[in-house]
């Protein structure tokens, strides 16, 4: 399946046929429009919005690279979107590809448990989850946080989303930079520039 670079250079290049062949033999129905994905370190990188669009299709026919890549070729003819994990160049697109599964794949009612996880998880608004603690209370003197003891769920929402807002500020301000903010998160952080003015 692989054959020397016409134009010589390093490494070996998977030849068009066998993957064309393999293409076809998933005899993807006419005109259904299917996303072929080549995972490639040239492509747009994968993000939370991705897997959100992927996860709404019925069907997904994932593309594998090895050694130096694939034939020019055959990714022209079947591919329609290339597809990176990061900046980073990796032996082969199987791993890239069992990353893009996996986070797709808990987007799809009844992989979790609970829906609710993956709604609220980071990046699913455009910022990092808030803090997570669980039992016990008090560890190695450190108590959890008194408002999630509270029972109070408006003043625990609150919190959280104040906590998600800060810890994006401090983690990831590049996230903000793209976000709208609702009248309630524009004046936590106001308060926030208030107490702390490096948070500028
Ligand atoms: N010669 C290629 C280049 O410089 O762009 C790199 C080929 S890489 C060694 C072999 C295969 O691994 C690629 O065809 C692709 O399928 C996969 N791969 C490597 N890095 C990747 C990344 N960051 N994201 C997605 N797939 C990657």
């Amino acid at each position: 399946v692989d054959d020397y670079p016409y134009g010589g250079g390093a490494g070996m290049v998977m030849q068009p046929g066998p993957i064309y062949d393999a293409y076809r033999a998933l005899a993807l129905p006419e005109g259904a429009n299917v996303p072929v994905i080549y995972a490639s370190p040239q492509g747009e990188v994968f993000s939370q919005r991705i897997a959100e669009e992927w996860a709404a299709e019925e069907e997904i026919v994932f593309l594998c690279g090895h050694y130096e890549g694939i034939d020019e070729r055959v990714l022209n003819k079947i591919v329609t979107r290339e597809v990176s994990l990061g900046d980073y160049v990796l032996t082969g697109g199987e791993l890239p590809v069992m990353v893009m599964i996996d986070a797709v794949s808990r987007l799809i009612p009844g992989v979790l448990n609970n829906r609710d996880s993956a709604r609220d998880e980071s990046f699913s608004d455009g910022l990092l989850e808030y803090p997570q603690y669980t039992r016990p209370e008090i560890w190695e003197g450190e108590r959890v946080p008194e408002v999630l003891l509270s029972g109070h769920h408006q003043k625990v929402d609150e919190w959280r989303r104040e906590q998600a807002l800060l810890r994006t500020a401090a983690k990831r301000p590049d996230l903000l930079e793209k976000r709208t903010f609702s009248p309630a998160e524009e004046e936590i952080l106001k308060k926030h520039l208030r107490d702390d003015p490096r948070m500028c």
